[in-house]
């Protein structure tokens, strides 16, 4: 099997094990003990804490570990949004379709149960998100934007420090989803100047189930999970050791190999890119063509079920990836690719190929030479 999913997650990287396996049976403490097995513990926490301050130019006390991406995603949104109308009464959440379900979702539902009034924001073709489109949006009721760094099914990146310049100026909080971004761009939180900036283990090499959610200093917060005092009391719960030490090392790693990792990927995404366009016919790039992350090629291909793409590739040895999540019976195609604009006939035949550190020229040739004749396949199928 040729793994070519890689935004979909990453296998840990051995060093990140190596790291953890201590704390499952010799250092198994609980933090929050007062003997000396806790305090081992403890102090396991504290580092992983400041190791990830370190790579985010924030401060330790910035750092909120969570378990996953997605619930760093509603504890910025929610907890933010009720602690900024508890303070000052805004009401409004400004946020785009392209954005991860963790955080669309957790604005619609803080629009239907909390009462918070919601606006999408417009995206451009390559699915940016704009200065421009934010700026049209703000209002002196709003109390909180969320724009994604990176987009997780088309690669585009987003201007973050431009757009969280103007909700600095207009007194709104900017929350920047960094999942995905993580794994290739600099996630410099003073650079970027955003409030809060959420982060997920898994995509960069560290374990599934943490996260950690920044959290700039004075940003209010409502804690959706309470309980006892951990992490400053704004995320109950024993901690998770193992893989709080875990993402700690993988995001180390990200911010110490960030360069080769990614003079690795590119040359051979760009090679992706160029021979998919040049030998599909009825075949576009979806997302911005430079603006993207290096690992990251996403298409479309007119009249192509993109399930059936994505079994006939598993078949013959392939592990991608579809933005469409279509189940049989009643394909929808996904909202990202409908916000760019394309047409259902389009919108269908999805293909996102995310490259990583085991890729390799061989694979790739592989790949290219066994696509065209399945893309043109699944076009056969669906025309009966
Ligand atoms: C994967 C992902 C998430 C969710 O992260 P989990 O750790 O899987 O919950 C959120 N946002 C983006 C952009 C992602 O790529």
């Amino acid at each position: 099997m040729i793994y070519l999913d890689y935004a979909a997650t990453t296998p840990v990287d051995q060093r990140v094990l190596d790291r953890m396996l201590p704390y499952f049976r010799e250092n198994y403490g609980n933090p929050s003990s007062v003997h000396r097995l806790g305090q081992k513990a403890e102090a396991a926490v504290d580092e992983a804490r400041e190791k990830v301050a370190a790579v985010l130019h924030g401060k330790p006390e910035e750092i909120i570990f969570t378990s996953c991406g997605s619930e760093s995603d509603n504890l910025a949104l929610r907890g933010a949004a009720i602690a900024r109308r508890n303070a000052s009464g805004e009401k409004w959440i400004l946020t785009s379709k392209t954005e991860h379900h963790a955080v669309s979702k957790t604005a619609e539902q803080l629009e239907k149960e909390y009462d918070f009034l919601l606006e999408w924001l417009d995206v451009d073709e390559h699915g940016t998100t704009t200065p421009e489109s934010l700026n049209k949006a703000v209002c002196s009721d709003t109390a909180l934007a969320s724009v994604m760094y990176a987009n997780n099914e088309i690669g585009t990146i987003n201007p973050i420090y431009e757009l969280a310049v103007i909700a600095k100026a207009n007194n709104i909080l900017f929350h920047t989803d960094a999942v995905q971004a993580a794994a290739y761009l600099d996630v410099n939180v003073e650079k970027l100047d955003v409030n809060l900036m959420s982060l997920g283990g898994h995509k960069f090499y560290g374990p599934k189930g943490v996260g950690a959610l920044y959290v700039r200093k004075g940003t209010g917060l409502v804690p959706h999970l309470t309980g006892g005092g951990q992490e400053f009391s704004l995320r109950a719960g024993t901690h998770n050791v193992p893989y709080i030490v875990g993402f700690a090392e993988a995001l180390h790693l990200v911010a110490k190999e960030r360069e080769e990792r990614t003079s690795h990927v590119k040359p051979l995404r760009d090679q992706i890119i160029g021979r998919v366009l040049e030998e599909i016919s009825d075949s576009k790039l979806t997302g911005h063509p430079e603006n993207r992350l290096p690992n990251h090629a996403s298409f479309v291909f007119k009249d192509v079920d993109g399930n059936l793409l994505l079994q006939l590739l598993d078949s013959a040895g392939f592990a991608c990836s579809s933005g469409s999540a279509c189940k049989t019976g009643n394909p929808e195609p996904s909202e990202v690719i409908t916000s760019l604009g394309f047409t259902r006939d389009w919108a269908l035949g999805s293909l996102r190929v995310t490259l990583g550190v085991d890729s390799n020229p061989e694979q790739i040739e592989s790949f290219l030479k066994t696509l065209p004749e399945l893309v043109e396949k699944a076009r056969g199928l669906n025309k009966k």
